[in-house]
Parts: C-alpha cells; structure tokens; sequence
C-alpha cells in the first residue's frame, strides 16, 4: 500500500505542470478575435483565487526550470503581448486590484514610433512598476519568413532600443504570432535571453525546453477550467520538422515513452485519429495537402495531455 501511495505521489512529481497565459488587447470592441473583456478577466482570475491557484512572477517559474525542479501544478503566470494601451487603460487596474504579477512583451517599434494603439514608454514604465517587460521583436516580423541576417538586426534594433528606454537589458522574449522554427529559435538563442516563449497551445514542466516554452492564448470568453486541463505529453518531434515544400504531409515521426502502444493524433483539418506506437516510435504515412498557412500537429494519451508541432507556410529553409 505504501509503495502504492508512493507511486502515486511521483507520478503527481512528475505531471506537474504549470500553465502560462497570453492575452493580447483588453476590452477593445474594435477587435473582438484578440479582445478580453474586463467581465471575462474577472471572472478567469475570480475563478485562480477561488481554485487554489497561485499567480507567479513568470521568473519564479524560471528559476525552477534552470534547476530542473518540478513545477507546482497550480502556478500561473500571466503575460500580455503587444502592449496595447487597451492593456494600460482597462486591464492594468484588474491586474493591480488582484495583485497579480505580469509579463508584457513589447512590439518595440509600434511603441517607439507611437502607433495610436500601443501603450507609450511612459505607460510601460509605470507598468513596469507591477509586473515584468519582456521583448517581443522590434518590427512583429514572422521570423520563419525572413533571413537569419534579418531575424539578428530585428532582435538587435529590438534590444538596443528597450535597453536605451527601460534602462536594463530585455530578459525573455516571445516570438511574433507564436512563430518559429529551428533555425529562428537558434538565432535568437545568441541573444541569450533567459528564456523565449511561444504561443503553442501546452504547459511547462520541469522538462521544457527553456527557448521553446508553451502559453495557453486567453481571448475572448473561454472555459478556463479546460484550458487549466492541458498537461504536456514528452514527445521528441523527428518529422516534420518546417512547412513541407511541396505543401503535402507525408510523414509524422515522433519518439515517445516505449511503454506508450498506442495516442492520439491531430492534424489541423483532419481532426483527431488513433495511432498505435511501436517501440516508442511513431511513425506515421499520410497524404495531406496543408491549405492553411499554419497547420498544427499534436500527440497526446488524450486531448488535454499534448505535445505540438506547428508548420508554418512559407519557411525559409537555410540562410
Ligand atoms: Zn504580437
């Protein structure tokens, strides 16, 4: 019984998963599909308090990450992109009334050039007096699409200017729209952020992978007790690993747990499937022509237990 109970115990250890949030703009009835209304995001964070979770700084999650220490499945952390100055002026105050602590990643150039809808680096330094900046590129590029050498003087012009404004250098990063691949990821490494975080529906355990780290998007009215559900599935991705160049999906390859015989594949348009799994591997034929510029793969015991793989049309492929 006791080995029982220990068991038990290290499994829990083990599925720790901590979730972290995006939201984008706050209360801004121009644009509904990327809008949180105040109603909404108190009901989400009414819903933290009265559920036990804890709302972290971003950093404490990454102070466990760098020593490889489980995770507590009920921290949350909160990011914003953008900087919209719908953030500033009608979610500022929620965020201040719940002292919850925050990450907003700035779109450097909306704010230097003072596009009408981004907060001003006045606003973002007071803001900062309350949560954390991070830096979310200079020009919102998708960085898939562009050269390496574009992706450098992006992050660079990005860098040298929030250092000039906030007076420190920027410590974390998130990629525009959620974008990325290998290559992209490994050029900004050599900016050495502390960390880089996407927009792939997941969680983040005391395996993730520091330049890779998963947010559930909070837009809208959602279910947040199902997006507190994710967990992460450990899936090494083999194939595919960019936007195929003929746009045809031919092979999904992917290295798993070998006690694992059988999962749960998506595929954007097609759904969800059975798979079986030999040896730990899975090791799929299919024949599917991607129409969307974003196609997204996951592998999961079941559709809240996940790891992804999106592809993005248009990739460069090298230098
Ligand atoms: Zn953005």
């Amino acid at each position: 019984m006791r080995y029982l109970f220990f068991i038990f115990i290290s499994y829990l250890y083990l599925q720790a998963n901590a979730h972290i949030f995006v939201y984008h703009r706050f209360a801004d009835i121009k644009h509904p599909t990327t809008s949180t209304s105040i109603a909404e995001l108190e009901k989400e964070f009414k819903y933290f308090q009265d559920h036990n979770y804890k709302v972290v700084p971003l950093e404490r999650i990454l102070d466990k990450l760098e020593k490889k220490e489980s995770i507590p499945s009920n921290w949350i952390a909160l990011t914003i992109d953008d900087a919209y100055k719908s953030f500033y002026q009608n979610a500022l105050p929620i965020f201040k009334k719940y002292k919850y602590p925050f990450t907003l990643y700035v779109y450097v150039k909306a704010t230097d050039k003072k596009y009408g809808d981004f907060m001003t680096w006045d606003e973002i330094k007071e803001t900062d007096k309350y949560g954390t900046i991070g830096l979310h590129s200079y020009s919102h590029p998708r960085l898939t699409k562009i050269s390496t050498k574009e992706i450098k003087e992006d992050t660079q012009k990005a860098f040298d200017i929030f250092q000039t404004k906030m007076g420190y250098k920027p410590i974390t990063y998130a990629y525009p729209y959620g974008e990325y691949d290998d290559r992209v990821k490994n050029t900004l490494k050599q900016f050495n952020f502390r960390a880089i975080i996407n927009q792939s529906t997941g969680t983040v355990t005391k395996n993730s992978d520091i330049y890779d780290i998963h947010r559930l998007a909070l837009v809208g009215d959602v279910n947040i007790n199902h997006k507190l559900r994710y967990k992460t599935f450990n899936a090494t991705w083999i194939e595919p690993k960019i936007f195929p160049t003929d746009g045809v999906l031919k092979h999904i390859k992917a290295k798993v747990d070998p006690k694992i015989k059988k999962l749960k594949l998506y595929i954007t348009g097609e759904g969800w499937r059975d798979i079986k799994v030999v040896n730990g591997i899975v090791d799929e034929t299919v024949s599917i022509y991607l129409k969307r510029a974003r196609t997204r793969i996951m592998l999961g015991t079941d559709v809240f237990t996940i790891s992804n793989k999106i592809i993005i049309k248009g990739t460069k492929n090298g230098k």
